[in-house]
This record gives C-alpha cells, sequence and structure tokens, in this order.
C-alpha cells in the first residue's frame, strides 16, 4: 500500500511555533517535525512509497526530507501552485499511485494506530473508501459521520447543522483508506472539497463507504494549545498503548440500571433517562487505559415491542446525552435475541437460543475479537446477578453496581468481585486496583 499525505496547510494557528517560516506540517512535536512522526508510524507498517502534496512553504519540507532515503523511505511530492482544498490534487496523484489502494492523510494529526488491522477491514468490506472512526468528549461541537448497522456510512452530519434527534457519536479522523479509482472521482485540478463534493455524494447514492470504528489514538494538532496537550498525552506512553497490534483492557458495561435508570424494558427513546452518575464514571474511563464497551440483552427486539432501528435510536439518545457531559461510549454490543417462543408480536427469527445473551459470553468475545482485548485484565459492571455470572462466565473481573436491580434478581448464585454503589464509584474502583 502507498501513501498520500496532504502538507500543503498553511496553519495559520500554529504561527506561534511556525512563525510563518516553517508549513504547518514541520511545527516540532517532542522535538520532531510532525510530518517526520507520520512517515516513521507508516514505514512501520511496511509503507516505503509516500507521496507528499505540498503548497505552502513547500521547498522547507522538500529540503528537509529530500527523497526519503534517510528515512529509508521513497519520497515523491506534487507541488500545488494554488490551494486546492483536500481533494483538488487528485488528479496529480493519479500517475504517482500504482497500487490498487493507498492511505490518505492530513499532515497536522498525531496519530499511533495498527494500519495492518486497518486495511484488512477495507478489504473485508470490498471498500472504497474506508474512514477511520471515533467518538470523542464533544461530539456536539464536532462533524458526525452517520452510519448503517454495518458501518456503511450513510451520511455526513456537520457541526454547523442545527440538530434534531439524537446522533450517535462517531467523527471522522482524517485518515482514509482509498481504492485508486477514487482519484478519478476528481476530473480536473480545481479546488475540491472531499467530503463535501465526494463522500457526500457517494453516501447519498449507497457506494461502498465506509466506517472503521476503532479507539486508537488518533489527535488533530492544529493549534499550539492542541499540540501541547499531545505533547502531555505522548510522554505518558497513553497512546502508544492504545494501538490494536497490543491486547488492550476494557470495562464492560451494561446498560439499564447502570447506565441509565431502570424503570423495566426500555422501549422507546422517551424511556431512557441517564443515571446521574454514569457520565461521570465514563469520563473517568475514557481519559483511563480502559475502554469503555457497553453489553446488553435487548430481548424488546425479539418480543417485537422494540426494532432494531429504534433500539439504535435509542443508543443514540444515550450517547447524545453522555456526549453532552463529555462522556462517551467506545462502542455497543447488544443482543437482540429471547429463548423462549410462543407470544404475540415475537419475531420469530429472533426467538433462538443465542450464544449471545447474557450470561453467555458471546458480546465478550466479539468485542474481545474486535478490539484485541485481553480479557483477563478486563470487568464488567451490571446490575444483576446475570451480569455478574457473564463476567464469571468470561473470566473477567465483575462489580455489582447498587443503582437499577442492585443484584435484588438473585438469579444466580454468584459473589462479584467488588461493589460499588454506582457507576462513578465502580471506575474510581476498577482505576484504584491498577
Ligand atoms: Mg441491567
Ligand atoms: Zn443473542
Amino acid at each position: 500500500m502507498q501513501a498520500v499525505i496532504m502538507a500543503g496547510g498553511k496553519g495559520s494557528r500554529l504561527a506561534a511555533l511556525t512563525k510563518d517560516e516553517i508549513p504547518k506540517p514541520m511545527a516540532p512535536f517532542l522535538g520532531k517535525p510532525l510530518l517526520e512522526w507520520q512517515l516513521e508510524q507508516l514505514k512501520r507498517y511496511g509503507i516505503r512509497r509516500v507521496t507528499l502534496v505540498v503548497g505552502h512553504l513547500k521547498e522547507k519540507i522538500i529540503s528537509h526530507f529530500g527523497d526519503g532515503s534517510t528515512l529509508g523511505l521513497e519520497l515523491d511530492y506534487v507541488e500545488e501552485t494554488a490551494p486546492l482544498g483536500t481533494a483538488g490534487a487528485f488528479p496529480l496523484l493519479l500517475p504517482k499511485i500504482e497500487s490498487e489502494h493507498f492511505l490518505l492523510l492530513f499532515g497536522d494529526i498525531r496519530f499511533d494506530i495498527d494500519l495492518a488491522r486497518m486495511e484488512r477491514f477495507f478489504l473485508e468490506k470490498r471498500a472504497e473508501c474506508l474512514l477511520f472512526a471515533h467518538p470523542n468528549a464533544h461530539p456536539y461541537d464536532s462533524d458526525l459521520i452517520v452510519t448503517d448497522g454495518e458501518n456503511r456510512v450513510t451520511g455526513f452530519d456537520s457541526k454547523h447543522n442545527v440538530r434534531t434527534g439524537w446522533q450517535d457519536n462517531l467523527v471522522n479522523a482524517g485518515i482514509y483508506i482509498l481504492s485508486r479509482d477514487m482519484l478519478r472521482r476528481v476530473p480536473e485540478v480545481k479546488k475540491t472539497d472531499f467530503e463535501k463534493e465526494i463522500l457526500a455524494p457517494m453516501a447519498a447514492a449507497g457506494e461502498a463507504i465506509y466506517a472503521y470504528r476503532s479507539p486508537e489514538y488518533v489527535k488533530d494538532v492544529g493549534t499550539v494549545d492542541r499540540i501541547r496537550a499531545a505533547e502531555e498525552e505522548w510522554r505518558s506512553g497513553f497512546p502508544a498503548k492504545r494501538n490494536l497490534e497490543f491486547p488492550q483492557r476494557a470495562v464492560f458495561l451494561d446498560r439499564d440500571g447502570v447506565i441509565n435508570r431502570y424503570n423495566g424494558f426500555v422501549r422507546t427513546p422517551e424511556e431512557l433517562e441517564l443515571l446521574p452518575c454514569a457520565a461521570e464514571g465514563l469520563r473517568q474511563l475514557n481519559s483511563s487505559a480502559y475502554l469503555a464497551i457497553v453489553v446488553s440483552n435487548q430481548p424488546v427486539v425479539a418480543r417485537g415491542e422494540t426494532s432494531e432501528a429504534e433500539l439504535e435510536t435509542i443508543f443514540n439518545k444515550m450517547k447524545t446525552l453522555l456526549g453532552r457531559e463529555g462522556a462517551f461510549v467506545d462502542d455497543v454490543f447488544y443482543c437482540p435475541h429471547h429463548p423462549d417462543s410462543g407470544f404475540p408480536g415475537e419475531v420469530k427469527e429472533l426467538k433462538i437460543d443465542c450464544d449471545c445473551r447474557k450470561p453467555k459470553t458471546g458480546m465478550l468475545r466479539r468485542a474481545a475479537e474486535r478490539y484485541h482485548l485481553d480479557l483477563s485484565a478486563c470487568y464488567l459492571v451490571g446490575d444483576t446477578t446475570g451480569d455478574i455470572q457473564c463476567g464469571k462466565n468470561a473470566g473477567v473481573r465483575t462489580v455489582l453496581v447498587k443503582t437499577g436491580e442492585a443484584g435484588r434478581d438473585g438469579k444466580y448464585a454468584v459473589t462479584p468481585d467488588l461493589v460499588a454503589d454506582d457507576l462513578a464509584a465502580a471506575a474510581t474502583k476498577i482505576l484504584e486496583e491498577q
């Protein structure tokens, strides 16, 4: 796979660091230009040929990296004589790219991601375009991606839109894998916006554009404050540990009675109400080494009381409310099944004895596969003995919270490893154990 880095940005927001003498991708990050960090990351995953799209102060970049041989890379350059937006240089890239697909990224991000894993997902999905996507702590002022249940991107929701309803917390991070043919979608060299003019129409037309959902570290470092904050994170070693090449830890979270108030099953978005401690607990996990992954039994789908589309809306309400409080979950897994059939209105094909309904461990095992989790280093937080039994079955440490059913269901004779008043207290206890 070849790579293209858009390194033409002027970076006026970085003027204090660059003094307009160096271009934005050359801004120093822990003593080395941002672009050099990026190139090293590409090399680590076997990428050798990289084309840099340069513009503003391009001679500084070209004289620093030359043909790339000092880094063990083959570099070449596409020079913009006028700003071409994010895709206007595509026709100039066409003769440079010989691989069937290539990585495209922007010069003002710092990242540490398993590119081989992302490429496998691109190939599995037979995608035209794959975009790296993740939740963040401020979805309300971020551009969001809209996807269907199969991670296909169906739309883009600009932060300038007046939002109604409930949104998934999924942000485009600015790292793509594109088929080479995508370059032909820009017929002539002229200012072109990649998202608005190329991706949005593709999404609307149902084309093969997918989101790669990942908790790995990607940050836009286009301002001085962001560079400083990212440097701090880098010194702590946190970003490198989040790379999915390495085993990860997660806290699995039951939903009803842990994140939202338990008043029986939630069948409509109106019925979902966050518990007061939920956002605080999640914020603690979000800034720790643990991923926060919801695993939830939702037999309301099998019973025909809620459709999967309505269930997605209910989860989106949860994500929107958490996002307003600076908290997020890394992913959601749910079991829509139920074993006992014979009820009016039920969905026959979901009335099965599945492998995912807790206390079975299917959801945890699937999450472990997707996020390279070491289950022996994970926790499960739940409010029923079924949750705790599930945690035991999967070999994770268990925390019973006193919200929701507070273990009073009494279905399984199990003892949790820890007991906590609520999700915030549970997160504190988990982090104290480390
Ligand atoms: Mg529950
Ligand atoms: Zn199931």
